[in-house]
């Protein structure tokens, strides 16, 4: 059966009937208005479709997107057509290393994807921004990172090769949680919009959070 229903900003569908289908999309519902309102967004355009999968259509998907599946992949962005397409729980626990995969963490995967998407409708250079990429995502999502301690953080090689770093979204988090902490809402909307004045403040912006960090 095939389930399927609408927000304001998202469509969400279902290939097979899972039970906790109802309560994600509710959830999503309420958070939804809290990432908008952080950017100043009114909506979407168009809307995120988000697709719940089966092992089976999931692995075909990936697999013609990147030629193979890897154990811990469970969900895709794609940015052009704004589809989320998710792994169900139950098969991510099945066929994925994801084995305590659990229905919070689902909802606050897909609120991380559409922070993303929120962000790059307003700016989507990331060019030396990752970190803060990343950073936004993981906060406004409440993912549970831990804060790090910054002073083992090379910040010159997280701008520059995000990927290759260590801890890297834990690194983000931290800095991008001091910065909601710390900073005035209009300098944080500048530091979102304005990928330039980003660049320019980064470095201050880490010796800062390293130099006042409470571990
Ligand atoms: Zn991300």
């Amino acid at each position: 059966m095939n389930t399927i229903r609408e927000l304001d900003n998202f469509i969400i569908k279902c290939d097979k009937n899972v039970e906790y289908f109802n309560e994600v999309v509710d959830s999503i519902n309420i958070k939804e208005k809290e990432v908008l309102s952080f950017f100043n967004l009114n909506e979407l355009t168009p809307r995120i479709s988000i697709i719940f999968m089966n092992y089976e259509s999931f692995k075909t998907y990936i697999v013609n997107k990147y030629g193979s599946v890897k154990p811990y992949i469970r969900a895709d962005a794609d940015h052009e057509t704004k589809t989320i397409r998710v792994l169900d729980i139950d098969d991510q626990i099945k066929y994925t290393t994801h084995k305590d995969a659990n229905i919070s963490d689902l909802i606050k995967l897909i609120i991380h994807e559409f922070v993303h998407m929120c962000h790059d409708q307003i700016c989507s250079d990331y060019n030396q921004t990752i970190w803060f990429y990343e950073g936004l995502a993981s906060n406004l999502s409440n993912q549970n990172y831990s804060l790090i301690n910054l002073n083992n953080c090379d910040f010159d090689k997280l701008k520059n090769n995000f990927g290759e770093v260590k801890n890297n979204y834990c690194y983000a988090y931290t800095i991008v949680n001091f910065i909601l902490n710390n900073f005035k809402k209009e300098e944080i909307v500048r530091l979102y919009s304005d990928a330039d004045y980003l660049r320019k403040r980064s470095n201050d912006i880490f010796l800062e959070a390293k130099s006042r960090q409470i571990l």
